[in-house]
C-alpha cells in the first residue's frame, strides 16, 4: 500500500474510493493524470481495475512481478492486472462459481494487452501437468494466430483488433486449466477489400508476402512485394514502423505447428490467403455490349491451381450470374461494375468463412472493438449498449439488490438504463434491426432511403432517434438528409444509411458458390458447404446474426461473476507520457466509472462472507483463535471489536459483513505484521 501523505501527493490514491473529496469527474481526472504521470498506468475502483495505456514498456510485466502478485491479498500490493487476475483465480476457486473478466475500452486502449496480461499469468500461475500444459500453450499460441488473421493497421492502432473476442478457460477443481474456448464476433470483412488511407488490410497478408519462404511464395505465385497486390495497397501503407512482418510471419508460423494444424491445412489455408490477392488483382474488360470478360490472365491460372477449381468455371462465375426464369435457370452477364462487385464480395466471403474455420479449428485443439465502416460502427456501438446493460443488471442493480437482500440500509444511487436504447436497436418487429431485415426483403424495392423513410415512420419521437426531417430546425443543420441519429448512453452517434442494405445482406450470388463448392482445397469446400442453405431460402442477415450471438452471450455471462478491466488511452497520438484530459475525460465518462464510483462510496466498498472473513482473520483476536465455537457471524461480531472497527464502518448483513471503505480492511491486513 501507497503509505505517507506526501507519497500520496505525488502518485494518487490508489483506490478511487478512497479519494477524500466530493468524487467528481475532476478529481477522479486528477488522480488518474497523477499516476499516469508516475508510470502507473493501474488505480482501482473497489475491484474494478482502471488502466491507461501507457504506449511505453514500463518493466511491470516480469515473472518476478508475476510471483509477487500470486496468491497475496487483493489490497496489500499497487494496483495491477496480476492482481485482478488472481484474485479472480483464487474468488474461483474459494467459492467454485463462475466468472468473467469484461475488458472495455476504445480502440487502441489495450484491451488485447490486458486480455493477453491475463493469459500469461495464468500460464503461469495455474499448477502444471502434461495435459494442462497442452492446453496453457495452445491458448497462448492462438493468440497471434487469431492476431494475424484478424487485426490489421488502422489509424488509431497499429495492432487493431477487427472482431470481438469472448474467451473461455475451463478449471479443474484444482485450479488447472482443462480447457478454452473463443467466440468470434463480426469479423469486418470488408478490409480485405478496402482499407481507408493509412490503413492495413488484416496482417496475415503482409507477413505472407514479406515473410514467407522463396518456395513457399513460388508455389503461390506471389511476388514479395506487397506493392504488387491491389487488395493490400489501398491505404498506401502497406510497411508499418512498428510492425515487423516478418518475424511476426515466423511467430504465427510456428505457432500453427504448434497447435498441430496439419500440414495440409496449413497448405490450404496459404492457398487462400493467395487466392485471396490473386482475385483482387483481377480485372475486367467490357466487350462490345458493355458485359464484362476476362482475359486468360495468370491470375485466374493461380486462382485455379490454388483452389482446385477448373479455370473456365472460376472465368464464368465472375462473370455470370444464374437467374431463374420460369422453370428454367439462365447465365445473365455481368457489367464490369458487377462483375467487380461479386469479385469483393467473393474475396471478402472467402476471407470471412475461412476466418470462422480458423477459429474453429482453434477451438478444436482447445476443446477486444474497432473502428469501421458506418454499418459496422453500427453493430459496435449496439454491442457497447448491451455490455453497458450488462453492467447494470449485474453490477448497478445487483449491487442495490444485495444490500435489500442482506438488510443492510442505504441510499439508493441513481443511474441511467440505457435498456430503452438497447430496446430501439433489437426489440422485435419495432427495433432498428428489425425494419432493416423487413427492407431486405424487398429486393429491388427496397433501398437505404426507403429504409431510413421506413425508421422515421417507426421510431419518430423517440427520445433517442432522430433524423433531418424529424429534427428541429437547429439541429436539422447537423445533419444530411441519408442520417439518422442515435443517443447513445455514451453520447450522440450520426450514422449514414448508405450501404446498410448492402452490409446486411452481405450477398453472395448462389452460382459462385457453387463454384466455390467444386474446390478441392479442403479448407475451402468446408467453407462452401453444400448443405448451406440456397438463395431460395433466405440466409440470417449481418444485423440478426450478430444481435443472436450478443443475445446468446449475454445470457452466459449473466450467470457468471462480473470482473471489470476498463481501459483508457491518454491520447490520441500513440505518444508515451502524454495526457490528454479532454480525451480522458470523455472515457471516464462513457465508461461508467462515475456510476461505479458512487454505488462503491455511497455502499461498502468490500464485503465477505462471514465464513471467510473469520477463517482469515481469526489469528489477530485471542477469543477466536484457533478455534471459534459459536456461529460465524458471532466470531465475526466479537474479532471487529477487537480490533476496534467504529459501528459506521461497517454492517452486518445476513450472510456478510460489508465494510465501507478499503483502509478499514488495509489497516486489518496491516495487524497482521505487528
Ligand atoms: P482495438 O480495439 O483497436 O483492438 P485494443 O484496445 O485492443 O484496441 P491494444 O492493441 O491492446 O488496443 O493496444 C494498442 C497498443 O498500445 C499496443 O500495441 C501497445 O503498443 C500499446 N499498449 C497497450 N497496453 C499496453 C501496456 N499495458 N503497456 C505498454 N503498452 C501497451
Ligand atoms: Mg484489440
Amino acid at each position: 500500500m501507497e503509505g505517507s501523505l506526501t507519497a500520496r501527493d505525488r502518485v494518487g490514491i490508489q483506490d478511487f474510493v478512497l479519494l477524500d473529496a466530493y468524487t467528481s469527474e475532476s478529481a477522479v481526472l486528477d488522480n488518474l493524470r497523477k499516476r499516469f504521470n508516475e508510470n502507473l498506468i493501474y488505480t482501482y475502483i473497489g475491484t474494478l481495475l482502471v488502466s491507461v495505456n501507457p504506449y511505453k514498456e514500463l518493466g511491470i510485466y516480469t515473472k518476478k512481478q508475476m510471483d509477487i502478485y500470486m496468491g497475496v491479498n487483493f489490497f496489500e500490493l499497487p494496483p495491477h492486472i496480476y492482481a485482478l487476475a488472481d484474485n479472480v483465480y483464487r474468488t474461483m476457486l474459494t467459492e467454485t462459481n463462475n466468472h468473467f473478466i469484461l475488458i472495455s475500452g476504445e480502440s487502441g486502449a489495450g484491451k488485447t494487452e490486458a486480455s493477453k496480461k491475463i493469459l500469461q499469468f495464468y500460464a503461469v500461475s495455474c499448477p502444471s501437468t502434461k495435459l494442462l500444459d497442452n492446453v496453457r500453450d495452445r491458448l497462448l499460441l492462438s493468440n497471434p494466430v487469431l492476431e494475424a488473421f484478424g487485426n490489421a493497421k488502422t489509424l488509431k492502432n497499429d495492432n487493431s483488433s477487427r472482431f470481438g473476442k469472448y474467451m473461455d478457460i475451463q478449471f479443474d477443481h484444482m485450479g488447472g486449466a482443462v480447457g478454452g474456448h473463443i467466440l468470434s464476433y463480426l469479423l469486418e470483412k470488408s478490409r480485405v477489400v478496402h482499407q481507408n488511407h493509412g490503413e492495413r488490410s488484416f496482417h496475415i497478408f503482409y507477413q505472407l508476402v514479406e515473410g514467407g519462404e522463396e518456395d513457399l511464395l513460388r508455389w503461390l505465385g506471389l511476388e514479395r512485394n506487397c506493392q504488387r497486390y491491389s487488395y493490400l495497397v489501398q491505404g498506401e501503407c502497406a510497411k508499418v514502423s512498428s510492425v515487423n512482418d516478418k518475424s511476426d510471419w515466423k511467430t504465427v508460423r510456428k505457432a500453427l505447428s504448434v497447435i498441430e494444424f496439419s500440414e495440409s491445412n496449413i497448405e490450404s489455408l496459404f492457398a487462400i490467403i493467395a487466392s485471396v490477392l490473386h482475385l483482387g488483382n483481377v480485372t475486367f474488360v467490357a466487350d462490345s455490349q458493355g458485359y464484362a470478360t476476362l482475359n486468360n490472365s495468370p491470375e485466374i491460372h493461380w486462382l485455379s491451381k490454388l483452389l482446385g477449381i477448373p479455370a473456365q468455371v472460376i472465368q464464368v462465375g465472375l462473370t455470370h450470374r444464374k437467374i431463374e426464369a420460369r422453370s428454367e435457370e439462365v447465365l445473365s452477364p455481368f457489367t464490369v461494375d458487377q462483375a467487380v462487385y461479386a469479385k469483393d464480395a467473393l474475396a471478402k466471403a472467402i476471407y470471412g468463412r475461412t476466418f470462422t474455420w480458423l477459429v474453429n479449428e482453434l477451438n478444436e485443439s482447445l476443446a477486444d472493438w474497432y473502428c469501421a465502416s458506418i454499418f459496422e460502427q453500427f453493430c459496435i456501438n449496439y454491442c457497447n449498449e448491451k455490455l453497458q446493460q450488462l453492467f447494470i443488471q449485474l453490477t448497478l442493480k445487483s449491487e442495490q439488490e444485495e444490500y435489500e437482500m442482506e438488510g443492510i440500509e442505504w441510499e439508493s444511487v441513481p443511474y441511467f438504463n440505457n435498456k430503452i436504447i438497447c430496446d430501439l436497436v433489437e426489440e422485435k418487429f419495432k427495433g432498428i434491426i428489425s425494419v432493416l431485415d423487413e427492407e431486405c426483403l424487398r429486393p429491388g424495392e427496397a433501398t437505404d432511403m426507403t429504409f431510413l423513410e421506413k425508421l422515421e415512420e417507426k421510431m419518430g419521437g423517440h427520445a433517442h432517434f432522430i433524423t433531418h426531417k424529424l429534427a428541429d430546425q437547429k439541429t436539422r443543420k447537423t445533419l444530411e438528409r441519408g442520417d439518422f441519429r442515435l443517443l447513445h448512453y455514451a453520447g450522440e452517434v450520426t450514422y449514414s444509411v448508405v450501404g446498410f442494405l448492402d452490409k446486411n445482406n452481405d450477398l453472395l450470388y448462389r452460382n459462385i458458390k457453387e463454384v466455390m463448392r467444386q474446390s478441392k482445397n479442403a479448407i475451402v469446400k468446408h467453407c462452401f458447404p453444400s448443405t448451406e442453405p440456397d438463395s431460395k431460402k433466405r440466409p440470417e442477415t449481418v444485423a440478426t446474426q450478430f444481435k443472436s450471438s450478443l443475445v446468446g452471450l449475454t445470457e452466459v455471462l449473466m450467470s457468471k461473476e462480473p470482473w471489470y478491466v476498463r481501459c483508457m488511452k491518454p491520447n490520441e497520438g500513440k505518444q508515451p507520457g502524454l495526457f490528454d484530459d479532454v480525451l480522458v475525460r470523455h472515457q471516464v465518462k462513457y465508461l461508467g466509472l462515475m456510476e461505479h464510483l458512487r454505488v462503491r462510496r455511497a455502499g461498502f466498498a468490500y464485503r465477505r462472507r462471514y465464513e471467510i472473513f473469520l477463517q482469515r482473520y481469526k489469528p489477530l483476536c485471542p477469543d477466536t483463535w484457533p478455534n471459534w465455537k459459536g456461529t460465524a457471524a458471532e466470531g465475526v461480531e466479537c474479532l471487529v471489536k477487537h480490533l476496534g472497527y467504529k459501528p459506521d464502518e461497517y454492517k452486518m448483513g445476513r450472510t456478510k459483513i460489508f465494510i465501507r471503505h478499503p483502509r478499514t480492511l488495509f489497516a486489518t491486513e496491516d495487524a497482521f505484521e505487528v
